[in-house]
């Protein structure tokens, strides 16, 4: 079973992501850490994406297509793909779609976390005390949010055709939102 979380920064995917890594005893794919850990380890592509991370800004679709194609051909992870923050834009969804399809596997559950902006910057503002990230500060947060705002409107559209596509009141509380995702895998 495949899964894409999708939605705003501070959404709350993170969370049921590890929720589901242990339900569908999966593998949670952020882009997102896997960019920290680039920059983390001063990689080449760490070197090239620390401005934009910390601005708030995505990184180009050629970094990023390029670590999830490393995690969609890797056999142990094979139909047990939970992903975090990917894809965020058109190009990257079509491109997940063709991956998925040359090694014979298919998006299984797309769900859509919608949460407004007020609800957002609280929430962020909480997790950067938690886990004091650098792209956490206030403008950086609203930044990213107009970002995902812009880029991620033909995402949207993109995936509401799909019959495998649901959407989700991403304020409601975590447990209520685990229980809509269980509903909808009925497990
Ligand atoms: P996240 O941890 O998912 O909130 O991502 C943090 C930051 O990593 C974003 O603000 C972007 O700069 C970058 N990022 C994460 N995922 C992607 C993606 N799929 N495409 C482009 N940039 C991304």
């Amino acid at each position: 079973m495949n899964i894409v979380l999708f939605g705003p920064p501070g959404a709350g995917k993170g969370t049921q992501a590890q929720y589901l890594e242990k339900k569908i005893n999966g593998f949670q794919i952020s882009t997102g850490d896997m960019l920290r850990n680039e920059i983390k380890r001063d990689s080449d592509i760490g070197k090239k994406i620390i401005n934009d991370m910390n601005d708030g800004k995505f990184v180009s679709d050629t970094i990023v297509n390029k670590l999830i194609q490393t995690v969609i051909s890797d056999p142990q992870k094979k139909d047990k793909l939970i992903f975090d923050g990917y894809p965020r834009s058109l190009s990257q969804a079509k491109n997940l779609d063709t991956l998925l399809n040359n090694s014979n596997q298919k998006l299984d559950f797309i769900f859509f976390l919608n949460v407004n902006k007020d609800t957002i910057v609280k929430r962020i503002e909480k997790r950067k005390i938690q886990e004091n990230r650098s792209d956490d500060d206030l403008k950086t947060i609203l930044k990213r949010y107009d970002t995902y705002m812009e880029t991620t409107k033909p995402v949207l559209d993109f995936y509401s055709k799909n019959p495998n596509f649901h959407e989700i009141d991403g304020t409601l509380e975590i447990d209520e939102i685990t229980a809509k995702i269980d509903h909808f895998l009925n497990v």
